[in-house]
């Protein structure tokens, strides 16, 4: 199935997980990605198995909460591969826990200036770059904590649920524009994300799920997918749960 022959895309924090995930199914569908990660190597491993895999890929280093290279990334898709019609606007990091009067300063700023600011700062230079091209599609990562909270994840359930009204105004903005953009709430799922986790923590966030296990990043990916193609073309401004039945409950 090549549905995104033709097609560019970015993916933000692609050296892993739930990225990863989406930037090699982009691949192997078809669409050239410029895969974007703070950890440049990271990229190149996942921009390599693109390739390896008979897709095009090219890697860069690229830290969200930089405006300038938010931009970079644009023009590296356009100067690189002639235009840019998709961007899945990933990269996010879990941040401090702590309760809220013990939650560090710098640590909130941290997680709002990846987990938010990035989003808004990807989107800045991606619409125009998506117009130019003719029209094409957003997804940006939230979360289950994009709906609902969690003790101890403040900066981060803020970042997401502030992830999905950013995501409501763009699209209205944009809608008339040949531009879809909508978000993703997965569930916990099983990447990198969690390591920190010791076997307690992680088996009380299996029970949290009504399916019984955590996510993959592969389903993730699926549902991401979707969302950029065609398939999806009456879809917009909304927020698409891959959760296990988690906020069912
Ligand atoms: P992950 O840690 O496996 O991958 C995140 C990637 O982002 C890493 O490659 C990392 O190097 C990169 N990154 C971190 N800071 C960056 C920055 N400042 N600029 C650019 N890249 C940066 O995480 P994941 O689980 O794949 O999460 C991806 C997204 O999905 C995040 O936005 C996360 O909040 C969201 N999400 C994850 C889960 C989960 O349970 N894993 C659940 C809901 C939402």
């Amino acid at each position: 199935m090549n549905e995104f022959e033709g097609k560019v895309a970015v993916v933000t924090g692609a050296g892993s997980g739930i990225g990863e995930a989406v930037a090699l199914l982009l691949g192997q569908r078809g669409a050239r990605v410029v895969a974007t990660d703070i950890d440049a190597p990271a990229a190149r491993k996942v921009a390599a198995r693109i390739g390896e895999a008979g897709g095009e890929a090219a890697a860069m280093q690229h830290d969200v909460a930089s405006p300038q290279a938010a931009e970079e990334a644009v023009r590296l898709a356009e100067k690189r591969f002639g235009a840019l019609h998709l961007a899945v606007n990933n990269a996010g990091i879990g941040g401090e826990l702590n309760p809220v009067a013990d939650y560090g300063i710098d640590a909130w700023r941290k997680v709002i200036d990846i987990n938010l600011s990035g989003v808004f700062y990807g989107m800045k230079y991606q619409i125009p770059a998506i117009e130019r091209a003719g029209g094409g599609a957003i997804a940006n990562l939230a979360s289950i904590l994009g709906s609902v909270g969690a003790a101890n994840s403040a900066a981060y359930t803020a970042a997401k649920h502030g992830v999905l009204g950013l995501t409501k105004a763009a699209a209205l903005e944009y809608a008339q524009r040949k531009v879809r953009i909508n978000s993703i709430g997965p569930g916990y799922i099983d990447t990198p994300l969690l390591e920190a986790l010791d076997d307690d923590a992680r088996s009380g966030l299996v029970g949290l799920h009504p399916l019984g296990r955590l996510g993959t990043a592969a389903e993730v990916a699926e549902l991401t997918l979707f969302l950029l193609s065609d398939r999806a073309a009456f879809i917009t401004g909304s927020y698409h749960l891959a959760d296990g039945g988690y906020t069912a409950q």
